[in-house]
């Protein structure tokens, strides 16, 4: 029997997992909930019912998982443990700081209610956390660098969207080529923040807003853009829709460690992502592990979960005698 998921929230990324729905044939898309008129969300897909959030109950078992897809900076926050206690579910909660006490009170209300949530859910936090503990423990002695983009990041386009007086942003990460190239050399070079990306964003303001302000209120924002290089452009809405519509991104994670009785050998592990489309790809890895929330959940496993705590053959659909036989 198929995998039954209920998107809730359909924006970007809930757009996204009807894409990657698409491409998984074992899960099909059951409804699309939405805090908004559903009569004035229009979906992709055919015969399948936009329904208001206030009516999500009546759903409790009708959907295998629920995919989250709120923004991290203020309906994750609240969405994720709420709808803990009624599905199963999957986030894609971005913001890292926060991770340990979004896990907390996720983790509590899945546990009390005998659900399932895996949290943290994409590819960063995602598929470059897994790539973080792997050149961890495969390389104990050695450093970490993550660069990302060049890329518009959503969560921090969503964080600036939500100041009072802007009407519309984006945010390019920019790695910085020089210093990924000396990670690349294995200098191992000390590099802080500031040294490692610039935060360009561009930004449509209300009529009659306080550029001054806004600016300010983005360059001091805490875990998104305090400490980091952020140049800030306010630009008429025509050049907004004619030039910044694209949602690409990508980023590369490195590991660079010594081994040998001298620590004379150096290793360097790369892994990189390019994605044409940031939301398209994040639910794309949003389906694999609602695969795997959907077998914990049978299996009778419950509470929080992260990238970490599963096994990757939960992942997929191939049995293990299939997965040995054909990816080893
Ligand atoms: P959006 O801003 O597009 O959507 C967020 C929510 O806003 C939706 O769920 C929707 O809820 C509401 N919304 C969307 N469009 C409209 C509209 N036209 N009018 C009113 N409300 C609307 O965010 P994204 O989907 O781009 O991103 C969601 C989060 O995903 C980001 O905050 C980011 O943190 C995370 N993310 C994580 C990644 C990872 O690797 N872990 C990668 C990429 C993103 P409703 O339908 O209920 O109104």
């Amino acid at each position: 029997m198929n995998i039954k998921i209920g998107i809730l929230g359909y924006g970007n990324i809930g757009r996204g997992v009807e894409t990657a729905l698409r491409d998984n044939p074992d899960m099909e898309l059951a409804a699309v909930f939405t805090r908004r008129d559903p009569s004035q969300v229009k979906i992709l897909s055919e015969n399948v019912p936009v329904i208001s959030v206030s009516e999500i109950e009546a759903w409790k078992d009708k959907i295998d998982v629920l995919l989250l897809c709120g923004g991290s900076a203020t309906d994750l926050p609240q969405q994720t443990p709420f709808y803990a206690k009624m599905f199963n579910v999957v986030d894609t909660f971005d913001t890292h700081a926060k991770v340990p006490a979004h896990f907390a009170a996720v983790d509590r209300s899945a546990k009390e209610n005998g659900k399932i949530a895996i949290i943290s859910v994409g590819w960063d936090p995602g598929l470059f956390s897994l790539s973080r503990l792997y050149g961890n423990v495969i390389l104990p002695d050695g450093k970490d660098y993550t660069f990302w983009g060049k890329g518009v990041s959503q969560g921090h386009s969503d964080a600036i969207r939500r100041i009072k007086g802007v009407k519309n942003a984006k945010q390019y990460t920019c790695p910085v080529e020089s210093a990924m190239r000396a990670v690349r050399n294995g200098e191992n070079p000390e590099l802080t923040t500031r040294e490692k990306h610039i935060r360009e964003c561009f930004v449509v303001l209300e009529d009659g807003a306080d550029a001054a302000y806004v600016e300010k209120q983005i360059k001091t924002m805490p875990n998104y853009f305090a400490g980091y290089h952020t140049v800030v452009h306010f630009i008429s809405e025509e050049e907004f829709d004619r030039n910044h519509q694209g949602l690409a991104h990508g980023g590369f994670v490195f590991r660079s460690g010594n081994t040998g009785k001298e620590k004379e050998h150096k290793h360097i592990i790369e892994f990189s992502l390019k994605l044409d489309s940031n939301p398209e790809f994040t639910t794309h890895v949003m389906a694999a592990y609602a695969r795997a929330a959907a077998r914990m959940a049978r299996e009778g496993q419950t509470g929080c979960k992260t990238v970490f705590d599963i096994p990757p053959a939960y992942l997929s659909e191939k049995s293990g005698e299939k997965l040995r036989s054909s990816m080893l």
